[in-house]
C-alpha cells in the first residue's frame, strides 16, 4: 500500500551500500515509491573510496612479490619490472566510473527516483535537496561515516583514506597512523608498491579486537615483509618543510621524515549538515544515531542504518540491515538481525579471515574450550623460499564439540 498524502513512501538519504539496497528492494520487490538523494558518488564509500578501489590496490601491490616468486617456477623476467602509479590509479578510477554507472542503472531500473544533491531534514516527513522539498511517509538515513582525524598541530598536512586513492604522485616514504583495518591494509599496499612504510600505533600490538594470536602473528609477518612497525608510538605534531616533505614529531622526541602521512584513526558518523535537530533526532557523542532493533530512530517515521548508526562498519552488515528493514516495513517480518558471528576479512598482507569470538572472549563464554592451532609454510612457498607463514586456529566448545570460532 502506498500513501498518496506524501510525494514518496520512502525517501533514502545516501546511495551507498545500505541506501541503494534498501531503495532497490523497497521499490522493485514491494512496489513502493522510493527516492534516493546522493550528493557525492553512487555506490557510496565501498565502491568509491573503500572496499573496491582498496582491493584493486591490494591486487596491484601483490605483483612485487609475485615477480620475485615467479623465478622459482621457471619464469625469467628479462628486466626488472618497474611500477607506474598513474596507470594503477587511473585504471582503478575508470573501473569505479563503470561501477557508478551500474549503480545508477540498478536504481533507475528498480523504479527509484534519483535526486542528486545534499539532503537535509526539514521535519519528520520532509527532506530538502538543492532548495527543493520532498515529503515522504518514511525517511531512511544511510549517510555512512567519514574519516576522523584527531586534533593536533599540523593535522592539515596529513591525508585520509578519502585522498589516498587519487594521489598525484606516488610517495617514497609513508607514515601510517592507526592500528585498525585501514592502517594495516594500506601498509601492505604501500609496502608492496615500493614505498618505505611505517605504522605508528599507540598500543601494542595492532588490530585491537582481533584474536591475540592473529594480531601477534600478523605483526610478525608484516614486519618480515619490510614494514617498519612502531608500536606504543604517539605523534605530537606534524610539520611541513619548505621542500614539501613532512616531519612527524613523536611524543618520545624522535622525528620521522615522510612524503605522505596517512591518518587511519577511525571513521565517525556522517551527519554533518543533515539538520537532525529539525526532525528531533538524537545522536550519541560521536554523532552516530541510536536506533531500535528495527532501525527506527527516536522519531517513528525516521530510520537509520549502516555506518551512521555505529557498530560494525562493514558493507555486508549495511546490506543485511537494509534487507531486514525492508522486510520488516513491507513484509511484516519481526525477526531481529543476528550480529553474533559476523565473518570479516582484513586485506593486509598476509590476509586475515575470521569468524566468531576471540579466544579471550570465548574463555568467558564457555566453561571448557579446545584450541587447535597450526602454523605452516604454504605449498607455494616451499619452492620460492619465501618465509611467509600461515596460521589457522579453531576454537571448539569442549562440551558440545561445536566450532565456535575460526581465525586464519
Ligand atoms: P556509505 O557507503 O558510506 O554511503 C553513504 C552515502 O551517503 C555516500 O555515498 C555519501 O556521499 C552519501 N551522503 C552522506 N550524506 C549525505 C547527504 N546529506 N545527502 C546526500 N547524500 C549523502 N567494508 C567491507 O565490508 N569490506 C571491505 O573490504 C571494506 N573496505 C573498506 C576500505 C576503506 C578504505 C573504507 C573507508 C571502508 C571500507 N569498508 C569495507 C567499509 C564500508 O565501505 C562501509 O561499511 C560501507 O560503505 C557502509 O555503507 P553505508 O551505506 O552505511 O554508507
Ligand atoms: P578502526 O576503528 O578499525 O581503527 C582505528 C585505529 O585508529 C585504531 O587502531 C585506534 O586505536 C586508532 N586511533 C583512534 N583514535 C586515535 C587517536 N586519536 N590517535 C591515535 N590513534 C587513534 O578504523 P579504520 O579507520 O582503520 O577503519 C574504519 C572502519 O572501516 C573499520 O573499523 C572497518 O569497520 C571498516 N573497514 C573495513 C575493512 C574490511 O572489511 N576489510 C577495510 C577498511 C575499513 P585503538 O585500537 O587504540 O582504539
Amino acid at each position: 500500500m502506498t500513501n498518496a498524502k506524501f510525494d514518496f513512501d520512502l525517501f533514502v538519504i545516501g546511495a551507498g551500500s545500505g541506501g541503494v539496497r534498501a531503495a532497490r528492494m523497497a521499490a522493485a520487490n514491494h512496489g513502493q515509491r522510493v527516492a534516493v538523494a546522493e550528493d557525492r558518488y553512487l555506490g557510496g564509500t565501498c565502491v568509491n573510496v573503500g572496499c573496491v578501489p582498496k582491493k584493486l590496490f591490494v591486487y596491484g601491490a601483490h605483483y612485487s612479490e609475485d615477480f620475485e616468486d615467479a623465478a622459482a617456477y621457471g619464469w625469467n623476467l628479462k628486466q626488472a619490472p618497474d611500477f607506474a602509479w598513474a596507470t594503477l590509479r587511473d585504471n582503478k578510477t575508470r573501473e569505479i566510473t563503470r561501477l557508478n554507472g551500474i549503480y545508477r542503472d540498478l536504481l533507475l531500473n528498480a523504479g527509484v527516483t534519483l535526486i542528486e544533491g545534499r539532503a537535509r531534514l526539514v521535519d519528520e516527513h520532509r527532506v530538502e535537496v538543492a532548495g527543493e522539498q520532498f515529503s515522504a511517509e518514511r525517511i531512511l538515513i544511510a549517510t555512512g561515516a567519514w574519516p576522523h582525524v584527531p586534533e593536533f598541530p599540523g593535522a592539515e598536512h596529513v591525508v585520509t583514506s578519502n585522498e589516498i586513492f587519487y594521489l598525484e604522485t606516488f610517495p617514497q616514504r609513508v607514515l601510517i597512523v592507526g592500528g585498525g583495518y585501514i592502517a594495516v591494509e594500506f601498509a601492505g599496499i604501500f609496502n608492496g608498491l615500493g614505498a618505505r612504510t611505517s605504522i605508528l600505533y599507540r598500543r601494542n600490538p595492532f588490530l585491537r579486537g582481533f584474536d591475540l594470536d592473529v594480531r601477534q602473528f600478523v605483526a610478525e609477518q608484516v614486519a618480515r615483509k619490510g614494514v617498519d612497525l612502531r608500536f606504543d608510538t604517539v605523534v605530537d605534531r606534524v610539520e611541513k618543510r619548505t621542500d614539501g616533505t613532512l616531519t612527524a614529531c613523536l611524543e618520545s622526541g624522535e622525528k620521522l621524515t615522510a612524503d605522505l602521512i596517512l591518518y587511519a584513526t577511525g571513521r565517525w558518523a556522517n551527519t554533518r549538515g543533515l539538520d537532525l535537530d529539525a526532525a528531533g533526532i538524537d545522536t550519541r557523542e560521536d554523532g552516530s544515531i541510536p536506533v531500535n532493533d528495527f532501525f527506527q530512530t527516536c522519531v517513528p517515521s525516521v530510520y537509520a542504518l549502516g555506518d551512521v548508526i555505529g557498530g560494525l562498519e562493514l558493507t555486508p552488515v549495511a546490506l543485511a540491515q537494509a534487507m531486514a528493514l525492508v522486510r520488516h516495513l513491507y513484509a511484516g517480518d519481526q525477526n531481529r538481525l543476528d550480529y553474533s558471528a559476523i565473518p570479516t576479512a582484513v586485506f593486509c598482507q598476509p590476509n586475515i579471515a575470521t569468524v566468531g569470538p576471540t579466544e579471550e572472549q570465548a574463555r568467558k563464554q564457555y566453561s571448557g574450550l579446545r584450541i587447535y592451532k597450526s602454523s605452516f609454510r604454504s605449498m607455494k612457498h616451499t619452492m620460492t623460499g619465501r618465509r611467509e607463514r600461515t596460521l589457522m586456529k579453531l576454537i571448539v566448545d569442549d562440551e558440545t564439540d561445536r566450532v565456535v570460532a575460526a581465525h586464519m
